[in-house]
């Protein structure tokens, strides 16, 4: 199948109202334009410069998003133009993100990443780091952005019951995020999970936007 059959099989499969971001991560700009051509404009990148080049030599009305982890001395490069940030986990990263919206004279939405995996890693807040993070005076000085919802990834397993309870688990801190802190926010209404694995089972437990890479584009090397 090509790319834009491909996009258009998992449309088919997915309910409207959940977004397809089509994560073309090391992949060349030719893959990114025959999805255009077919009719596709949501993709997702992962690395800030690579990004930056690809909005710079594509076509202006493609929603970029940021899926991968952000350091501080690169939001400058995808602040201009960026559709959402996927996987922000810190009050330094969201001080630095409001500091360049301001300059481009915009408001970014941004995704709290959440831990929600077995595997050990750096990236992702707790709960209680995140409650931390929204009650502090710092959080509530930046006026150019937006927190829009929730962001993780689920273990590299297959186990299915453990994948469909750390969905299940990130729904429920969406959840208990929204009634304590955005219940009179509209725009927090997004659970950005699922990829080429796991996104059914994502989208059964509750996924607003799915993140799916090697499916569409073929395994990266
Ligand atoms: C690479 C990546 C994806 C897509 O992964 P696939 O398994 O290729 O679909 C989704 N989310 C994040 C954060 C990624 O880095």
């Amino acid at each position: 199948m090509s790319i834009p059959q491909i996009i258009n099989t998992i449309l088919a499969k997915i309910p409207a109202d959940v977004k397809l971001v089509a994560v073309s991560k090391t992949k060349p700009k030719e893959d990114i334009i025959e999805a255009y051509e077919g009719g596709y404009r949501i993709f997702g990148e992962n690395k800030p410069q690579e990004l930056a080049q690809k909005y710079n030599d594509l076509p202006k009305d493609i929603e970029w998003h940021f899926i991968g982890h952000l350091q501080t001395n690169k939001v400058k490069y995808i602040v201009p133009f960026v559709q959402l940030i996927h996987a922000v986990d810190s009050i330094k990263l969201l001080k630095e993100i409001n500091k360049q919206a301001e300059k481009n004279n915009r408001v970014i939405s941004c995704l709290l990443q959440f831990h929600i995996a077995l595997e050990e890693t750096k990236f992702g807040l707790t709960i209680d780091e995140a409650k931390e993070l929204l009650t502090s005076e710092d959080f509530k000085s930046l006026k150019a952005i937006q927190i829009a919802g929730v962001m993780g990834m689920a273990t590299y397993t297959n186990n299915e019951v453990q994948i469909r309870n750390e969905f299940g688990h990130l729904k429920s801190i969406f959840e208990s995020l929204k009634s304590d802190f955005f219940i009179d926010s509209p725009e927090f209404k997004e659970i950005s999970m699922g990829m080429s694995g796991d996104y059914m089972l994502a989208i059964s437990e509750g996924s607003t936007i799915i993140r799916v890479g090697s499916t569409i584009f073929g395994s990266r090397y």
